[in-house]
Parts: C-alpha cells; structure tokens; sequence
C-alpha cells in the first residue's frame, strides 16, 4: 500500500471475528481502531471535526485550536491539525495517561492540565475561559456539537456493514465518553436495519444507568452528564462493567488473543459476552475496541501478571 500523507491512513480498520468461545454460540465482531495512525478511533473526529470548522467558516489558517479532552481526541485533533499547520491548545483533566499527554505535546500540542476531582467539566470550563482571552480561537467542543456523531455516521457505519459481508448484524456495543462514537453508529445502523439492538457500554461510576458518580479506572469511557446526542437515538440497553470485569478481558485479550486493547475495549468485550447472555442463539455482536493497551502502561493496565 502506497500512500501520501497520514490522513490517508485514517480509517478502513479491520473488523475481527474474535476466536474466543462466545455464550450460545453467537459471535462476536470488533473493530480495532488501535490501526488508526494516532492510535485510537478518535483520528477520525480529528479530521471530520478540522473539514467541519473549515467548511463553516469558523476555522482559518491563523485559528487556535482549543478542546477538552481525556486524550484520544487530543490526539485525533493535533494529528489533524499539525497537518494543516494550526496551533492547538489540550485541556486535559492531570490523571488522563501520561503517555497519551506525551504523544499529544509530540504531536505539536500544547496541553493544559485541570484538576482531577473537576472531572471533564473542569476541563471543559477552561476551554471556554482560553477561548474567551485567545483571539481567534475555535472549540470544536466534542462534547455538544453535532459533528461528532456525524464523523461516525459517515465513516464508521459504512465500514461496518461493508465488513461483515452480507452477515447480520444482531446488535452493537459501544462505549460512551461524549457519546459521539455510540450516537453517530445507533443511528446510523438503525437506519440501515431497525431491528440492530444498540448497547451503550460505561463504566460502573458512570451515571446512564443511575447509578452514584464516581472515579473509575476504565479510561476514555463514562459520563457524568447525559450526552446530548442521545436525545435522538434509540438506547436498546446500558451495560455499566465494573474496572475488573473491564481489565480482566483487557488481560485476556491480550494472553490469549495477543491483541492489546485499552481499558475501555475491556469494558466492551466484556458488555458484548454478557449481551450474548440475553439476545438469541447464533447472534452477531459487533463491538468498538476503541485503542490499545500499549498508551496506558503507566496505569499499571496489566497490573502484576
Ligand atoms: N474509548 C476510549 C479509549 C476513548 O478515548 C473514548 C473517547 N473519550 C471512548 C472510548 C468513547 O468515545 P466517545 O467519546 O465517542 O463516546
């Protein structure tokens, strides 16, 4: 394969059927977005999220790019906008992996650390305090704005239905941080088939199936407000996985599989066996692993084999 520039990369991961024993013989399908060049499926709202100020005039060539983020979106952004010679400031909360922090300063990034205890909605307060005082400024705001379900919508859905050939799909499990990933394919899927059951996945400490705010060690998913892209899509069910149900399969994945999936795709793998509990015999479960494990070696992901 011969391509020009990195964004080229971006996107047409591969769809594994995983060889692992699935209940009621169904199957399990996951996308390993770890194949994207920045290393997680976040690459592709960089990009969508940069042509979207651009084609709304909201975003020149002087323009300061300015975001809160836990880290993969940092990533996506600079990747995306080192490219096109923006500058971009990351508003990420301190306990956000060293590594990914690392490779968003590599990438150009300038990053400001909130406090940990403000959660992400400290992170995204001085976002909006940097735009206010930096002139030319722009917030894509991943959090709010419609172009984040869009740029899964657009990429990922087609990918997805392309991948699995002519199968069925029976159902999605996906995780939720902003909710774009899960919002942008629910809706996208459910278009192409109504039957589609859409599994949001969080961690237990996330709030989307009530349950008490609190710190989790499952990184890049969990919410601690609704987002609002899913006032316009169907929620079949909300799986909230435990850190060790998450990092067991994180762990397993990698001894048995040797695939290296962060914390989050634990979560999702372990979500999409406890789907097959429930749904029918011989279903096809298609599921997000969102990146991998080797950008949070500094949390112990393994933790002591
Ligand atoms: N997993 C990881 C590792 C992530 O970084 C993110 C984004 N924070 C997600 C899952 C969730 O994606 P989304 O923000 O689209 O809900």
């Amino acid at each position: 394969m011969l391509v020009k520039n990195v964004s080229a990369l971006i996107g047409n991961t591969p769809l594994i059927e995983l060889p692992i024993e699935v209940p009621k013989q169904s199957k399990i399908f996951a996308k390993l977005e770890m194949y994207n060049p920045g290393g997680s499926i976040k690459d592709r709202l960089g990009v969508h999220l940069l042509a979207d100020g651009f084609a709304k005039g909201l975003i020149n060539e002087q323009t300061t790019i300015i975001e809160p983020t836990a880290g993969n979106t940092g990533i996506g952004l600079a990747l995306a906008a080192g490219q096109r010679n923006l500058k971009t400031i990351l508003v990420v909360p301190e306990k956000f992996s060293f590594e990914k922090q690392e490779l968003m300063r590599a990438l150009g990034a300038k990053i400001i650390n909130t406090n940990s205890d403000l959660g992400i909605k400290g992170a995204i307060a001085k976002a909006q305090e940097l735009a206010r005082e930096i002139e030319n400024s722009y917030v894509p705001m991943q959090f709010a704005n419609p172009a984040n379900p869009a740029a899964y919508y657009t990429s990922l859905v087609p990918e997805i239905i392309s991948d699995m050939q002519g199968m069925s799909i029976d159902a999605i499990v996906a995780g939720a941080g902003s909710g774009g990933t899960f919002a942008g394919i629910a809706k996208g899927l459910h278009e192409f088939n109504n039957a589609i059951k859409t599994v949001v996945v969080e961690p237990a400490g996330s709030i989307l199936n009530g349950g008490p705010a609190h710190g989790h060690k499952t990184e890049g998913i969990g919410v601690e407000f609704i987002p609002p892209f899913f006032a316009e899509i169907k929620i079949d069910e909300i799986m909230t996985i435990s850190d060790e149900a998450a990092f067991k399969q994180v762990r397993q994945a990698a001894s048995k599989l040797g695939l290296f999936i962060g914390s989050s795709s634990g979560a999702a793998l372990q979500a999409s066996l406890q789907m097959a509990e429930k749904l029918p015999a011989n279903s096809n479960i298609v599921t997000i692993f969102p990146d991998s494990s080797e950008r949070y070696m500094s949390q112990d992901i393994y933790g002591k084999l």
